[in-house]
């Protein structure tokens, strides 16, 4: 069975994204209508509405009236299919499980998130994610059998040939499972669902509703419990040969240092990422000390705390001025639990790349916070369900991956 690449969002695919966001803030519009509004041309929307038309996500009011509705007359009045189903995303952090479910036009109709143990074990997780699934889904007042399909992301490489985990080392416990069968299993549903590494799917997001919108060359950054990035190169992501580009986390940054989750030393992870600033500033707020506390504290303007950030993003920022020097990203946008923590972490990422980066590439990047937040993984997931016309048909059929 050939399924299509889950990191690409296609032009087409962001056109056709387009033309649903025009319908659904129009309510009813004329292909004419949508042309204008999108910017595309009439030919581009015209195409796209027969293919919406054929996916039964929008219905031409006008069809009973004319027999060559399909041909696509200009004035007829078109209107998203309400009923035509819902996206899931599912987003798994190394401590964390998100789940978002929304109409076709990605408006969130119901979310949920908990704190679990996702590295620990797979078993659970996945248990997990398919009683909130059926949670959000209530919420909402719909079943499973109102998904068109899901997306799952997941805080390692994911091999794009087998839908499995890619690493023996970040995700131990996920080696050798099929997540997206598990899921659709324990959902009890044929939903088709796209598994994909959690930074690429938060480097989606941002790209088509946060900071990254208007950037075809964008590096993502998420720190969070790991550090991970997601590399988009002329408006596509870039995998990797084994779903493994953009593992920022394990550039080295010390030699001599810790060993690291991957059994390497000195990753940058081990400086940077929240476990061990939250150890840091553990010793002088005590052992109940948090992430969260961590970003409130920053927030307060707590002296310390802004100089374990500033020196945390001073490690972070050496490695993207390599990474920015081979690359040349316009932006970099910065996410994660820790990228919320206001400006501290940034300073320091920007002082390091005017220390390190080359001045030609210094003056053309951009550097910013993200703005979805911790929802930039789930927009990202519903982005991919929604805006692949392959995948979709494939979820129609049951095929459940
Ligand atoms: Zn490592």
């Amino acid at each position: 069975m050939s399924h299509a690449d889950p990191s690409r969002l296609s032009t087409r695919a962001r056109n056709r994204l387009q033309v649903l966001d025009a319908l659904r803030s129009s309510g009813t519009a004329s292909r004419a209508d949508l042309a204008r509004k999108t910017g595309l041309s009439r030919s581009t929307v015209s195409g796209l509405i027969n293919e919406l038309i054929a996916d039964g996500l929008v219905i031409d009011r006008d069809e009973t009236q004319s027999a060559g509705a399909q041909g696509g007359r200009p004035g007829a009045l078109l209107s998203l299919d309400r009923s035509a189903g819902t996206a899931l995303a599912i987003d798994f952090g190394h401590s964390h499980l998100r789940v978002a479910v929304a109409d076709l036009s990605a408006e969130i109709l119901a979310e949920a998130s908990e704190r679990i143990d996702v590295d620990g074990s797979a078993g659970r997780a996945l248990d997990a994610a398919a009683e909130l699934t059926l949670q959000v889904l209530s919420d909402a007042g719909l079943s499973p059998r109102d998904l068109i399909g899901a997306a799952m992301g997941l805080p390692g490489p994911i091999d794009r040939a087998t839908g499995a985990v890619g690493s023996s080392v970040i995700l131990p416990d996920w080696v050798g499972i099929q997540p997206a069968e598990e899921f659709a299993r324990r959902v009890g549903a044929p939903v088709g669902v796209i598994v994909d590494n959690d930074a690429n799917l938060a480097t989606l997001g941002e790209a088509r509703f946060g900071a990254g919108v208007g950037a075809d060359d964008l590096v993502y950054v998420k720190v969070a419990s790991g550090i991970g990035a997601g590399v988009m190169l002329g408006g596509r992501l870039h995998r990797g040969a084994a779903g493994s580009a953009g593992e920022l986390g394990h550039v080295l940054h010390d030699p001599e240092g810790e060993i690291c989750r991957c059994g390497n030393r000195g990753c940058l992870e081990t400086v940077a990422a929240a476990g061990p600033l939250v150890r840091l500033l553990g010793r002088r707020h005590g052992p109940d000390f948090t992430t969260a506390t961590l970003v409130q504290l920053a927030h307060d303007g707590d002296v310390g705390t802004r100089r374990v950030l500033v020196d945390a993003g001073r490690a972070i920022g050496r490695a993207l001025a390599d990474l920015s020097n081979v690359l040349g990203p316009e932006r970099i946008v910065i996410g994660g639990d820790l990228g919320a923590a206001g400006s501290s972490l940034l300073d320091g990422i920007r002082e390091s790349m005017a220390r390190f980066a080359l001045p030609a590439v210094l003056g053309s990047v951009d550097l910013l916070g993200g703005t979805l937040g911790g929802r930039a993984e789930l927009l990202g997931g519903l982005s991919l369900v929604i805006g692949d016309t392959e995948r979709l048909s494939s979820a129609r059929m049951g095929v459940a991956r």
